[in-house]
């Protein structure tokens, strides 16, 4: 029997670039898929350019695991009838999990241009979804005279939507409490579950949880949390995200000569994370697996959460 995770545990992928890699995805989520997580999500490109890739690697997900998939949706750029036609593709393929988010803008545009679409941000992406799905659910049955509510045969989509949060703000946020306002609107709109965009410590995410229940945000805030393995994956995902240069991650990775000590680094720091999130009360660990099961499974194994390698 393989190892299984003691605490939720989901991870993010992303479609295969090319043909020549999906071998070695299927690989990595069969591996992923054989600790039991609560989920597994594919990123979609803003615009839709992954879109067939994005909905193949699901359906496979589905297909051949156990394992719920969780498909990310972008709206820039969209037309609310393209937006609402992508996600009735995605419920008719199954799919009842979504990360609705607005996406980035398109290479060359800056923020405050117009390249937004009609769906303006991730909460109107989130109400779009909750809208299709509930109209595509057969309330239609007319109660039975006399029969209690209960027993009419209804058979909702149970569909989650999870939607993005982060913890050191958005770049895009004007003030300090907007990306908290911006998870109120989104809760409102419908989401049941935040995953927080990297972070690296630990109490940049427990204060925040901590500001946005205050705010009276009430929905699980699963904080996402990346293994940075690497100097270079480290500046790719500062320039991504805007969070500041963790200054001893950077030295400890920059010191380190080999590839093999920089993984190691970079596993120890993660699992560090993992855990005080743990006992800090976090619901569950998103972890980023930028498309390899080994690195990730050595953190939730550092970290104590598997009892041994699956
Ligand atoms: P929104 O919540 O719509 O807005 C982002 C920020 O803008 C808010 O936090 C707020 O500060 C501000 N804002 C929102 N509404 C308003 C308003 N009305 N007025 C003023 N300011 C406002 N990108 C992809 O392209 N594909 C992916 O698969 C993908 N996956 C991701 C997964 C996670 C877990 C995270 C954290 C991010 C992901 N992203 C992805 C990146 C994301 O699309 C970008 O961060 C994008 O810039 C913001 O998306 P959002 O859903 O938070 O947008």
């Amino acid at each position: 029997m393989p190892a299984t995770v003691e605490v939720p545990v989901s991870f993010e992928l992303y479609p295969a670039r090319t043909d020549a890699g999906i071998p070695a995805l299927h690989e990595t989520v069969r591996r992923l898929a054989a600790i039991d997580p609560a989920f597994i999500s594919v990123t979609y490109g803003a615009g839709g350019s992954t879109r067939d890739r994005s909905l193949a690697l699901l359906r496979h997900i589905l297909d051949t695991t156990d394992v719920e998939p969780m498909a990310h949706l972008t709206c820039v750029g969209t037309s609310y009838s393209e937006a609402t036609a992508l996600i009735r593709e995605f419920l008719d393929a199954g799919i009842t999990r979504f990360l609705a988010l607005r996406g980035d803008p398109p290479e060359g545009a800056a923020e405050g241009d117009d390249f937004l679409g009609d769906i303006r941000s991730a909460a109107e992406l989130a109400q779009l979804i909750d809208r299709v799905q509930a109209e595509r659910v057969p309330y239609g049955e007319a109660p039975v005279p006399g029969l209690p509510q209960a027993a009419r045969v209804v058979e909702p989509h149970d569909v989650q939507i999870a939607v993005a949060a982060f913890p050191n703000g958005h770049p895009r946020s004007r003030h300090s409490r907007e990306h908290i306002d911006a998870l109120l609107a989104k809760e409102a709109a419908g989401a049941t579950l935040a995953i927080t965009q990297l972070f690296f410590y630990a109490d940049d995410y427990l204060s925040f949880v901590d500001r946005s229940r205050t705010a009276g945000v009430t929905i699980p805030i699963l904080p996402g949390i990346m293994p940075i393995i690497s100097p270079r994956r480290l500046q790719r995902v500062l320039q991504l995200s805007g969070e500041s240069l963790p200054g001893e991650l950077a030295v400890a990775l920059d010191v380190e000569p080999t590839a093999e000590g920089q993984r190691a680094v970079g596993i120890a720091h993660a699992s560090a994370l993992v855990r005080a999130v743990v006992e800090g009360g976090a619901p569950g660990v998103h972890l980023y697996a930028f498309n390899n099961h080994a690195t990730v499974l050595d953190v939730l194994a550092a970290a104590d959460l598997l009892p041994s390698r699956a």
